[in-house]
């Protein structure tokens, strides 16, 4: 598959066309932005590690029987992934209290959750991804009633196969972000899952594994990424 053009360049990643149109590549960068762009940096060597990490977990998703835009790992930083219509909604799924929810709720974070809580926001840079509700994504037309039950369903199951993978290697997932796109008239998990994507910490110590240690500078950041992906390849070499 040829790489051609660049279609699009986001925060984290590149797309390129390819020769086949139904498939891009996607290019990770190690560029890092939070607060909705208003902090910037670099995480060295994040792009190589969240490519590695962000396919692993695809792959084990697909095994369980959740559809996904992965296709084939080309290069260090390169995917080859299905080429999907966006949904621009983005689902947070929560297990316990964290950042924003933490703020607007007032609950400390880390406070347990009694059941797990799905958010959704409108996927759009110059309004900040605003919380949204169904109404306002039925009203908008940004997916219909059917493709959100789907998403619903899918992200309550993606949440129960991480959770239960990420238990054993002594990774609490807090909360993460999941995008879904369309293809071939199919809703079908797409983006990345990654520790700019998910709140990870470690089970025994509670240490942050992700990209809070970037968002509030509390150092070693490219660590806590390295670490996440060498528990992950220890587990797929036994
Ligand atoms: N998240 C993300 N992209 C966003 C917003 C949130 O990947 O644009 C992830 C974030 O890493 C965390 C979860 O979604 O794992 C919940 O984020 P939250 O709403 O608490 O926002 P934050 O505190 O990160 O601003």
């Amino acid at each position: 598959m040829k790489k051609l053009e660049l279609l699009y360049e986001g925060k984290a990643k590149k797309v390129y066309a390819t020769d086949d149109p139904g498939y891009v590549i996607l290019e990770y960068k190690d560029d890092a932005t939070a607060f909705n762009g208003l902090k910037r940096g670099t995480i060295v060597g994040k792009g190589v590690v969240n490519n590695k990490i962000s396919n692993h977990l695809f792959q084990l998703l697909e095994r369980h029987g959740i559809p996904t835009h992965y296709v084939q790992e080309l290069s260090d930083r390169e995917t080859l992934v299905k080429r999907v219509e966006i949904i621009p909604v983005e689902v947070i799924v929560r297990n316990r209290a964290a950042g924003s929810l933490s703020k607007r709720l007032g609950l400390p974070e880390g406070t347990r959750l009694k059941s797990v809580v799905l958010e959704y926001c409108y996927k759009n840079d110059e309004l900040g991804d605003p919380m949204v509700n169904e109404h306002h994504i039925y009203a908008m037309e940004l997916a219909t009633e059917e493709e959100m039950s789907r998403i619903a369903d899918m992200s309550f199951k993606v949440n129960q196969i991480l959770l239960n993978y990420l238990r054993d290697l002594n990774i609490e997932l807090i909360d993460f972000k999941l995008e879904f796109g369309r293809f071939n008239g199919q809703v079908i998990l797409a983006d990345e899952i990654s520790p700019d994507t998910c709140r990870f910490w470690d089970t025994r110590t509670g240490e942050k594994l992700d990209k809070d240690r970037f968002r509030r500078d509390l150092g070693d950041v490219e660590e806590a990424y390295q670490e996440i992906l060498h528990r992950l390849m220890d587990r797929s070499a036994e």
